[in-house]
């Protein structure tokens, strides 16, 4: 792999780090990328070698040179001491989760979480005796007064991949840090380019691989990343488990990396200018971006963030079910479903009214989520104004 440093100890820029980390040619008879390599079984020289179990490889559920070189790059990304790469960004949530707590733990977790996170907490952490707190995202430091003397891990997600509220995580951290609980982050809407987390406080970070990193919604993937306290706690876990990710989709895995920064920058100036502009259409109640000056945590997200990404939400002012689904029935090119962060642009409407404990959620009108896309705003835009005339007509 070639180094995070260059010759005068200068640490190289993220975009020079993404185009080279995790690539090893001259191990691969000089080919830029690293090969899928398929196979279960690794062949030893000796039986001295395979008693002892020696070699780089010894069998593939504990890695490949893809599934290497994918994990190696990504240490370098976020940041981290370790990486693991698992088979969808849900099952990163649920390792690290697995990873820091036991039987009889307190767990506290965000209310602003992806939801089938919440689901699991709520099923299996409860069935194999961990106990959750829900508590409210903009908490910060007042979240010791949640922590209770088995409390061993925070479930932290900054922003909530809907509703965005930012997180305080260096205050967080600390207040954990201080009773000796390990704080872990989704960090799939910022990815590490957007927020360093292990230099924020955090131990274990998750990214849903299968957003910005994959880029192009062909690909289920997830990495959790951790410091050195956590790293060989994660390995270890992750050995047990042996949740290994196919070679293909750590092969497109590292595709997407080489071109993430682009990706995100453009995410970035695009969802920018389509949240300004919806932000002036009369029927736009609020729009839900951090990096717009007037969002509730916006000076959180500028004192820790280093960008933004393609993925906000707006609240309609109140219109009547029907005349969202006249607007949303329509488009031509937002699409809609579930995930975020590919090449093509989605809409998905939301309420997390129903399952909110510690937060109430009422915006005051239907919201609605856009993941921006790489099509041309105009474009984009002439879509949802169409859309806004159908509401209009049906609202009538
Ligand atoms: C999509 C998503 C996940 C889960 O990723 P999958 O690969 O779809 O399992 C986790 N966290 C957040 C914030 C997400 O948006």
């Amino acid at each position: 792999m070639s180094e995070t440093r260059g010759q005068s100890g200068r640490k190289k820029k993220s975009r020079t780090r993404l185009a080279h980390a995790g690539r090893r040619p001259s191990e691969q008879f000089g080919f830029v990328n690293t090969p899928i390599y398929r196979g279960s079984t690794v062949l030893f020289p000796d039986t001295a070698s395979l008693l002892a179990n020696r070699g780089a490889y010894t069998y593939a559920t504990k890695g490949t040179p893809t599934t290497r070189a994918l994990e190696e790059a990504w240490i370098d990304v976020a940041g981290a001491a370790e990486a693991v790469a698992v088979p969808s960004g849900l099952a990163a949530i649920t390792l690290a989760l697995l990873t820091a707590l036991k039987a009889g733990d307190h767990l506290l977790v965000t209310d602003s979480c992806y939801l089938p996170a919440r689901m699991f907490c709520d099923s299996v952490l409860k069935r194999l005796g961990v106990e959750t707190t829900y508590y409210d995202p903009r908490i910060g430091a007042d979240i010791a007064a949640l922590m209770r003397p088995n409390t061993t891990a925070i479930l932290t997600e900054s922003p909530g991949s809907q509703t965005l509220e930012v997180q305080d995580i260096p205050a967080i951290a600390e207040v954990a840090h201080a009773r000796g609980a390990c704080v872990v982050l989704d960090n799939t809407w910022a990815t590490p380019l957007f927020f360093p987390p292990h230099e924020r406080g955090v131990d274990l970070a998750i990214e849903a691989g299968t957003k910005y990193l994959a880029g192009h919604s062909d690909l289920l993937l997830g990495l959790v990343s951790a410091n050195e306290k956590w790293a060989k706690r994660l390995r270890a876990t992750y050995n047990a488990f042996a949740i290994c990710p196919g070679p293909e989709d750590c092969f497109l895995a590292l595709r997407g990396l080489r071109t993430m920064e682009l990706r995100l920058r453009e995410a970035e100036r695009a969802g920018l200018e389509m949240a300004r502009w919806l932000a002036a259409r009369e029927e736009v109640a609020e729009v839900i971006h951090p990096a717009l000056e007037n969002h509730a945590d916006h000076a959180l997200w500028k004192r820790d963030f280093l960008g933004s990404t393609g993925l906000f939400s707006f609240v309609l002012k109140p219109v009547p079910p029907e005349a969202v689904a006249a607007m949303l029935d329509g488009l031509e090119l937002f699409g809609l479903g579930y995930s975020w962060g590919g090449f093509e642009s989605l809409a998905l409407p939301f309420d997390c009214a129903s399952y909110r404990t510690a937060t109430e959620w009422a915006p005051g009108g239907p919201a609605i989520r856009l993941s921006i896309g790489l099509e041309d705003l105009d474009d984009l835009k002439e879509d949802l104004d169409a859309g806004f005339a159908r509401l209009r007509a049906s609202k009538a």
